[in-house]
């Protein structure tokens, strides 16, 4: 008996052994931070004021896009343009530029080689400045103040500094008369604010109509982060490779009218809030996809050894790193598909029985699901015939860009020249874009904004007190170059 119980403890610890053995060298195997070689030893260098200086000119002409129903201001936007033509002589001469829906700006550098175009998406317009919030600015949102190593104003980050860091660019490569090696577009929307219909629309129709299909497209919708994973203080390259769709299901629920002094079982509100907590309290699943391990084995190398361990051994602590993601609403919502009840209306007396009643949840959808098996999904867990479900308008998810593909691996190795070894992963943009225009006409779709987002700037965007850092700007610009000269030279 004796001899049995050892030979079992025996067993227990060989399997204890290996397991430590397997978590180790799995740790280990983890490829390190350094994985993409830096391109080139020494980044083109850019004079910061003087790119600060003509952001805030761009900053103090207020394009902004107050709603649909508001036309956009014509004077503001030809300001605009203007101010590009006079500020980038050079990239001017070297591109055609022309004018679609009034505002919108198209530049197209023509390129000899076979490889199909690539393009960069930006947007013109930008968001009000909330009325009463004005006085709470440190410096004035118009005003374009260069203080405190920033340029002030609202578009610093969305989106005027990136138009500006890509004109930088194209400016200093035209003046050294760089020939690209394939056709480069640049596409500055004028109304993304509002959906970009008029704006991104109709530029991409109008690409469409000439047979234009583009290898891939770089846009707003993620960038680099800092001092926003907890543990982690180098930056981290966000590669996005998608972004979410959405929609809103509404819940109508009837019932029988009456005097509330002889209910039966159910009135419509009670039916309606049935419905709305069948499908809270049934959230969807969190999936630790390849985007989201990628992600984690990026950052590992960053961390003290527990915690790589951990990350490295995610078929040991996958639950577990799910419960801690899911602890923080942002990632959790990278997860998966989120559902959110946000309206809820019904009866109108007390002592009357209410007929109808009506409740809407606003999805935001992972790529992994889709509109119609949403609301599939919806009926199946309500499973009652007295709610009917519907979808309210509705935008697919985008479908995943491939991290296999050259723009990938362009946008990455740009930013290991500018960045250095930073870890570098795929993630998903959780917002609308422009880029949902040019889905049919671009083979991958990619969001990398080459500045370091902190803390407290995406409360800037589209809050109070936005400004953009005049290294990042100037990093911004030299990233711009390295990129086109890595994937047009
Ligand atoms: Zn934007």
């Amino acid at each position: 008996m004796k001899k049995i119980l050892a030979g079992a403890a025996g067993a227990i610890l060989l399997l204890f052994l290996l397991l430590i053995a397997v978590i180790i060298i799995r740790t280990a195997l983890l490829p390190g931070p350094a994985s993409i070689a830096a391109t080139r030893a020494a980044p083109p260098a850019y004079d910061g004021p003087a790119i600060a200086a003509r952001l805030s000119d761009a900053i103090a002409i207020r394009t902004i896009s107050w709603n649909l129903d508001t036309p956009p201001d014509g004077k503001a936007f030809a300001d605009f343009a203007d101010l590009l033509e006079h500020a980038y002589p050079a990239a001017h001469a070297a591109m055609q530029r022309e004018v679609v829906s009034e505002h919108s700006l198209v530049y197209r550098w023509r390129g000899g080689g076979e490889q199909r175009p690539i393009a960069l998406i930006a947007h013109i317009d930008i968001v009000p400045v909330e009325a009463g919030t004005q006085n709470q600015w440190t410096r004035p949102p118009f005003s374009g103040a260069i203080h405190d190593g920033a340029v002030w104003g609202r578009g610093a980050l969305d989106n005027k500094g990136q138009i500006i860091a890509i004109m930088e660019a194209a400016e200093r490569l035209a003046a050294q008369g760089f020939a690209p090696s394939r056709d480069i577009y640049f596409l500055f929307g004028h109304d993304e604010e509002l959906g970009g219909e008029n704006g991104a629309g109709e530029i991409a129709a109008m690409l469409k109509r000439r047979g234009v299909q583009l290898a891939w497209t770089l846009n707003e919708g993620s960038g680099l982060v800092q001092d926003i994973i907890p543990g982690v203080s180098s930056p981290v390259a966000l590669i996005s490779t998608g972004e979410k769709g959405s929609t809103t299901l509404r819940f109508t629920a009837h019932a029988p009218g009456g005097h509330s002094s002889a209910p039966g079982d159910d009135t419509a509100v009670s039916l309606a809030a049935r419905a709305v907590v069948a499908v809270m309290e049934n959230p969807y699943p969190m999936e630790l996809d390849d985007n989201v391990v990628a992600f984690l084995h990026a950052i590992a190398p960053e961390l003290p050894f527990a915690q790589r361990a951990a990350l490295a051994n995610l078929w040991l602590t996958g639950s577990i790193i799910k419960a801690q993601l899911a602890s923080d609403p942002t990632t959790a919502a990278a997860l998966r598909t989120t559902t959110a009840a946000t309206i809820i209306e019904g009866g109108t007396k007390v002592n009357v029985l209410p007929q109808r009643a009506a409740a809407l949840v606003n999805y935001r959808i992972h790529p992994r699901d889709n509109v119609a098996a949403l609301r599939e999904r919806a009926i199946r867990l309500i499973d009652d015939q007295r709610v009917a479900v519907e979808a309210v308008g509705g935008r697919e998810p985008s479908p995943s860009a491939s991290t296999a593909a050259e723009g990938y691996a362009a946008i990455a190795s740009a930013t290991a020249a500018i960045f250095g070894p930073v870890p570098s992963a795929p993630s998903l943009t959780l917002q609308g874009t422009d880029t949902r225009h040019y889905i049919g006409i671009a083979d991958d779709n990619y969001r990398f904004t080459p500045f370091i987002y902190r803390k407290d700037d995406l409360a800037r965007i589209h809050g109070t007190d936005e400004r953009v850092l005049i290294d990042d700007l100037a990093r911004a610009a030299a990233w711009y170059e390295t990129l086109l000269r890595e994937t047009a030279d």
